[in-house]
């Protein structure tokens, strides 16, 4: 995790109900579009095509909204052979309570790094955004709802291991050991004279190890310069 902030382009598509009729989204149901940009978006901006989703990843990472949080996009309303606990019969219409994701990808495309790391932060934005539990009822696939029709969104080459991991970690990237180790070098080298934060940044601790190492470096090139070999 790179601690990036990512930016979402809003394109209104006019595929949506407004509201949830008395929802609230429960899940996050992941997608791939079987085709490429720019069409994509064109074609889920296109009132002919009846179809939508909140999000659109790229292959570059970029995002794209093309539906707000509280209306509905149609993009997983057929229910088709369910494989998935939270599907409520009563009320048969899956979009009314799930946020969903499409991916640029073609059928069987695992997700570039670009688009992994996106689809990571996106994730994370909703889960906190709207309380949803990290586990495989509340994040799942389109094929969950529609098995017959949709076996393959968003696809064999999805990494469904890796999401769930790194939403489990959270932000946290690096080792606790790690950081104390940092911290304690940072003290004796008098970079810091306090405890840093152990929830800041990744960046900040990348800074201080740098920082640390290059202390570390200076000192061994000033060592051998003045020839006292220490
Ligand atoms: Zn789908």
């Amino acid at each position: 995790m790179d601690g990036r902030q990512y930016e979402i382009e809003w394109r209104g598509s006019p595929n949506f109900w407004k509201g949830r009729r008395g929802r609230r989204p429960i899940a996050i149901v992941n997608h791939i579009t079987a085709g490429l940009m720019p069409g994509c978006p064109s074609w889920m901006l296109n009132p002919a095509s009846g179809a939508s989703a909140h999000y659109l990843v790229a292959r570059d990472g970029r995002s794209i909204q093309l539906v707000k949080d509280e209306d509905t996009a149609w993009a997983n309303g057929v229910v088709n052979r369910p494989d998935w606990s939270l599907y409520d019969g009563s009320n048969p219409n899956p979009n009314l309570y799930t946020l969903s994701i499409e991916r640029e990808g073609l059928a069987g495309d695992g997700l570039t790094e670009e688009q992994y790391q996106a689809t990571l932060w996106l994730h994370r934005q909703l889960v906190d955004r709207w309380g949803i539990p990290v586990d495989r009822d509340h994040i799942i696939g389109h094929y969950r709802i529609d098995s017959v029709n949709r076996p393959n969104c968003p696809g064999q080459g999805f990494p469904w291991d890796r999401l769930f991991r790194d939403l489990e970690r959270g932000d946290q990237t690096m080792p606790e050991s790690w950081k104390l180790n940092i911290v304690k070098e940072a003290k004796e080298e008098g970079i810091i004279t306090s405890d840093h934060d152990p929830d800041g940044s990744a960046s900040v601790w990348f800074v201080l190890a740098v920082a640390i190492n290059v202390l570390k470096v200076v000192r061994k090139m000033l060592g051998v310069a003045s020839g006292n070999g220490r």
